[in-house]
């Protein structure tokens, strides 16, 4: 297949802190969450031609066909666009796959991304907003990154006007969860939420990144996460045990799990945390969280300069 490629950094979420609200009319979560996006990151290259959509994932975990979410947007971008033209997708993954760092809906995003510069629709992350919320609750989201308050099923985003500059390290226990069946979990358990003003509090602290309004923030999917995947309940111990040791200023499951974050003010903190959860045999990365200033320069460098719309 030929034609013009674009070569895209799909970069991971975690979740500083998720309430779960209650059950909508609709069947979904009403949430209310904050968004970051970390500089974890999957490659996704896109190259136009031919008449199909194809994906390919060097992850054996990860479907190719019409159930990837990378899949679906170009479908989705595609029917929207009435366009007719193919597009090869592949993906190069090092986010955990069903680890609730919103992996799959950043890939799809990035796709969407990718193809409004390649087709020249000239949508841009607003015009791709409805697109995206079809797709997935997660996916309207990667188009902006940085610190953010999501809403609704999580697909109303609003950026912060603090975005929080720390150091992260993620142990990834390698056990997938169905965010489905954590959720399902949750209903069971679901009473009106005493802490659900957590999120407005943290918000309006003056948050310097410094982790002092950290503790107020907690993860209401983690309980149900730990029912669902009870095998998990000793590891993410050990795991927190050596994020807070260590001094971690905020240590949490991300979204329904199964990968468990810590943030860190201070480097070197940052560094044994990583070597400590590296010597007790997990597989952990260390890196930065991005800002919205920051993802939306690297998004801007990975997609060049913008070419005339069509007429
Ligand atoms: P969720 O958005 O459901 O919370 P997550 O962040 O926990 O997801 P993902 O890595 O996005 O985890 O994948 C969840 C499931 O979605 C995977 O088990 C996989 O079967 C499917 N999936 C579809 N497309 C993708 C993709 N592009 N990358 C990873 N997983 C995908």
């Amino acid at each position: 297949m030929s034609g013009r490629v674009l070569r895209l950094p799909s970069f991971a979420k975690i979740n500083l802190g998720l309430e779960v609200l209650g059950v909508r009319q609709d069947g979904y979560h009403e949430l209310r969450t904050i968004f970051q996006t970390i500089d974890l990151r999957d490659d996704v290259e896109i190259r136009s031609g031919g008449g199909d959509v194809t994906v390919r994932c060097d992850h054996p975990g990860v479907p190719t066909g019409q159930q990837n979410l990378a899949w679906r947007a170009a479908s989705e971008l595609r029917r929207y666009a009435k366009r007719t033209g193919g597009v090869e997708i592949r993906i190069t993954k090092r986010i955990p796959v069903a680890g609730g760092m919103g992996g799959g809906s950043s890939n799809a995003a990035a796709v969407l991304l990718g193809l409004d510069r390649l087709w020249r629709l000239g949508l841009g992350p607003e015009g791709l907003h409805t697109v995206a919320r079809r797709i997935g609750a997660d996916v309207p989201y990667f188009l902006m990154g940085g610190t953010a308050l999501g809403l609704g099923r999580g697909d109303e985003v609003y950026p912060l006007w603090r975005q929080v500059r720390v150091h992260v390290v993620v142990a990834d226990p390698g056990r997938p969860i169905s965010t489905a069946a954590v959720f399902g979990r949750v209903d069971r358990s679901l009473t009106p939420r005493e802490n659900s003003n957590r999120i407005f509090r943290f918000i309006s602290r003056d948050l310097e990144g410094k982790g002092t309004a950290f503790p107020i923030l907690a993860n209401d999917l983690e309980e149900a996460a730990l029912e669902e995947a009870p095998d998990l309940a000793e590891q993410v111990r050990r795991i927190r045990g050596i994020l807070v040791r260590e001094g971690a200023v905020s240590a949490s499951l991300s979204g329904s799990g199964s990968s468990f974050f810590g943030l860190f003010d201070d480097l070197q903190r940052a560094r044994r945390a990583h070597a400590d959860l590296a010597a007790e045999g997990f597989s952990a990365y260390r890196g930065r969280t991005l800002s919205l200033d920051q993802y939306r320069s690297l998004w801007r460098r990975a997609l060049g300069p913008q070419g005339r719309r069509p007429r």
